[in-house]
């Protein structure tokens, strides 16, 4: 990272330290709460990529081969470096992507839990062994790395997702290349920085900045042997697709559109605190931000009383000032296009009960938009159909649970859904019969703890494994079995039949 003339270049980290790109491509870095630029990122061209994945290929062999007491010892030094730089990376988010720096902060506090997952690598590596298969057989499975793997990451979480898929990556024993999100790139070169701190070898953790370029030469380059990839449907479905032809292991997380159903015997005032918190957190551009909320019976007249009545006192501003709970939108082309769906809501047979566009708030600046709560909202609108990602809320009504539980099945996104309620029978049967990867019971955001696994279903997730936990570490790494005989050679003969149990 350089500072040349006032504006920040961020750059590439490949082999251990910044590499300036000649690819000749830049894109901008805004600062959301000011709306001015904050630097300037560079992007790579397929050379650098193939820049970095030499590097990651290089280092490999020694970092495969590097006792697991050493791999382990790397990742609570990591562990500690990230846990005493907290404020400093969450700052650098703040900065670029504009969230609050409570909510910066907690999102390094989930990525921390990944990494301390990630120290336990012996335990998790452990085979298994079965003595005695046969007479004198013993068999055994290990799990060994892939050796250079890539991630791709999106902008609203650009530490923790990165964290998602490198603590576990590197720990299992392959080198890795990040490519983060072009709107926020400065936390996965603070991440760098604190790797090489301690201790990690040059080359085992590499990133490079781009767009759709240098994604699509990490797909195609034969030395990349699987992809993480989190990010927007369409983008996560043809990444899939691509990988998947190239022969690639791959993981693609995509967009989501969760539901909070609300029964009727459930708390107002407990499901009102979680809609908002859930919907206008980080101006809603979480991936399991609640973006409908389905009110059974006669419930929702109340509950979007509670709701305005909460909304009314966010405080939104910038994130750096204390006190501010929400902050502006990463782009003010993505604020505009948020805003377009409040404007067509009305059109489409939604009523607007609260009208972001006209909060003072909106004025702070270019990339601001207040909250907005529509009501009415049906399948088959835009402001159903599509995964929002900003701060708008929007109430659907439905008679029966029946119908509820149908709204969210129907839907082709699954990442999480929750409900509230007071009846444990309902909240089972809710378990059970909704099509989602990831349910939370009177809990908005279920995102699970690092020892489990994330990932939605349908159009939320294409591949089989989910992120991080047990399912991360099976990601990086394949199995391999071992059938070993250590013979008395004198029992040895010649026998052409297949192999059976004796
Ligand atoms: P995005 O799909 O625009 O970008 C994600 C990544 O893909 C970025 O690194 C970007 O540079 C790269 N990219 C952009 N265009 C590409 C192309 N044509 N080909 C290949 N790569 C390309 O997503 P975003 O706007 O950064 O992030 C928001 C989206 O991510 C939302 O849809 C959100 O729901 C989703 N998301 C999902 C999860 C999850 O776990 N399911 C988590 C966080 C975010």
């Amino acid at each position: 990272m350089t500072i040349a003339s006032g504006v920040r270049r961020i750059s590439h980290w490949i082999g251990g330290k910044d590499v300036e790109s000649t690819s000749g491509r830049s894109g901008t870095v805004w600062n959301p709460a000011t709306g001015e630029p904050r630097g300037s990122v560079d992007f790579a061209s397929a050379r650098e990529v193939d820049l970095a994945v030499a590097s990651a290929k290089d280092a490999f062999p020694s970092w495969r081969a590097a006792p697991l007491s050493r791999r382990s010892e790397i990742m609570f030094k990591f562990r500690e470096l990230v846990d005493a730089n907290r404020r400093a990376i969450a700052e650098a988010i703040t900065l670029e992507h504009g969230k609050t720096l409570p909510d910066a902060m907690g999102e390094v506090a989930r990525g921390l839990e990944n990494i301390e997952f990630a120290c336990g690598i012996p335990n998790l590596l452990k085979g298994s062994f079965s003595e005695q298969a046969s007479t004198g057989v013993d068999v055994y499975q290990i799990r060994q790395p892939l050796g250079v793997v890539a991630g791709i990451t999106p902008f609203n979480f650009p530490a923790m997702v990165p964290l998602w898929m490198l603590a576990n990556a590197i720990a299992c024993g392959n080198s890795f290349i990040l490519k983060p999100s072009e709107r926020d790139p400065s936390a996965s070169l603070l991440l760098a920085d604190l790797l090489r701190q301690a201790g990690l070898p040059d080359g085992v953790f590499n990133v490079v900045q781009g767009d759709r370029a240098a994604v699509e030469r990490l797909i195609e380059h034969p030395d990349v042997k699987a992809i993480s990839f989190v990010g927007s449907t369409p983008i996560a479905r043809s990444v899939y697709e691509s990988a998947t032809r190239y022969g690639k292991r791959v993981q693609a997380l995509g967009g989501a559109k969760n539901h909070m159903v609300v029964l009727p015997d459930a708390d107002i005032a407990m499901a009102a605190d979680a809609a908002v918190s859930a919907a206008y957190g980080s101006a809603g551009e979480r991936c399991m931000a609640i973006s409908v909320v389905v009110a059974v019976g006669g419930i929702a007249d109340p509950l979007i009383a509670a709701i305005r009545e909460r909304m009314a006192k966010i405080k939104i501003g910038p994130g750096l000032e204390s006190g501010n709970e929400m902050g502006p939108l990463i782009t003010r082309e993505h604020r505009n296009r948020v805003a377009g769906y409040v404007a067509a809501a009305a059109d489409e047979g939604a009523t607007v009960v609260v009208d972001g566009r006209g909060d003072p708030a909106s004025a702070r600046g270019p990339h601001f938009l207040g909250t907005s709560l529509l009501d009415n909202v049906k399948p088959g609108m835009r402001c159903y159909d599509d995964e929002i990602f900003g701060p708008v809320l929007s109430v659907a009504r439905v008679s029966t649970y029946a119908e509820a539980v149908g709204m969210v099945n129907e839907n082709p996104y699954g990442n999480g859904a929750a409900i509230f309620t007071r009846d444990g029978g309902a909240a089972r049967q809710f378990q059970f019969d909704v099509e989602a990867g990831m349910v939370g019971i009177n809990v908005p955001i279920p995102v699970p703890v690092s020892y489990y696994s994330f990932g939605g279903w349908k159009a939320s997730l294409f591949g089989d494994l989910h992120m991080y936990g047990p399912e991360g570490v099976q990601f990086y790494t394949r199995a391999k079995l071992v059938t070993s005989r250590w013979p008395d050679p004198a029992s040895s003969r010649v026998d052409l039949g297949f192999p059976q149990v004796r």
